[in-house]
């Protein structure tokens, strides 16, 4: 496991959590019991660059001899799977930073693995994030201590109205989701989602997620921003659905926010759960 320290790393693993009216900042970690990834996301830029995803180029300039067949490869590291059970202290633990673990390729029985070391690593918070959101309610409920997330679809061979139909998609996957948190990781905001959101609330009383992440689009150390509007009517949305909102460090706004979900317990009925943010 990596643990993901301050200035880099992931930073949404430091989950923040009021303990006895105290706020304590999780130690954040990530943990790949599988890697690699057949989505070959890519994304293009606003200045018509093309980038592709992170995790592949680390994969494949800074970490080739563990990925000695490319990223586009299933690996599958069972002797990374007790890796959790070894750290004591509750923290927030990001589960296939360079994979996915939910991906079609992933037999189902290694990820049921995963989950079961989820389950008895019952101190830690796990955060798992999937473009492949059709899969995840075969592994419900997940257990208590998973959140679970799925990303806004790539740019790839998509434009924008692409992008909104699969978004569109992915929310009726997500609503089948059951787990004590739901997110989305809208990043990069690459399109104008926004209406999505509007067009699923005109026949839902609520958006299906409890936690947002927000960020901007970068190609290597080039940030592009999303339009401002774009972020604004997000917002809206969220602040009227009391969705706690989580900003990446590469995005430009003000004022910041970076606001967890609560855990919830998960023998409480979904439409019941409160939507608590914390202060970032
Ligand atoms: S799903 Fe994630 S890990 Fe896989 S290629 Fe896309 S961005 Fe990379």
């Amino acid at each position: 496991m990596n643990r993901q320290k301050l200035p880099h790393g992931i930073e949404w693993t430091r989950i923040k959590q009021v303990i006895d009216g105290e706020v304590i900042e999780l130690p954040g970690y990530t943990w790949n019991p599988t890697g690699g990834c057949l989505h070959g996301c890519t994304w293009e830029m606003p200045d018509g660059s093309v980038t592709e995803c992170y995790a592949k180029t680390v994969a494949e300039r800074l970490a080739t001899s563990a990925y000695q067949h490319g990223f586009e490869h299933h690996y599958w590291r069972p002797q990374a799977l007790n890796a959790p059970l070894r750290v004591k202290d509750p923290s927030g633990i990001f589960v296939g930073s360079m994979a996915d673990l939910f991906g079609h390729w992933v037999p189902e029985e290694q990820i049921r693995q995963v989950l079961d070391v989820m389950a008895t690593a019952s101190w830690h918070t796990f955060q798992t994030l999937s473009k492949y959101p059709i899969r995840l309610a075969e592994f419900n409920p997940f257990p208590a201590n998973a959140w679970v997330g799925v990303s806004l679809p790539a740019g790839h061979l998509m434009k924008p109205e692409g992008g909104a139909r699969a978004l569109k998609a992915y929310l009726s996957h997500i609503e089948r989701i059951r787990a004590s948190v739901r997110f989305m990781s809208i990043e990069p905001l690459w399109f104008d989602v926004a209406p999505v959101f509007e067009a699923w609330l005109k026949q839902h009383d609520r958006l299906p997620f409890e936690w947002v992440i927000i960020g901007a689009a970068s190609n290597g150390r080039k940030l592009f921003q999303p339009r401002e509007e774009w972020v604004a009517a997000l917002l809206e949305i969220f602040d009227r659905q009391r969705i706690p909102v989580f900003f990446k460090g590469n995005l430009e706004w003000s004022p910041w926010r970076n606001e967890f979900p609560t855990m919830q317990r998960m023998d409480r009925r979904f439409e019941d759960r409160p939507r608590i943010a914390l202060a970032g």
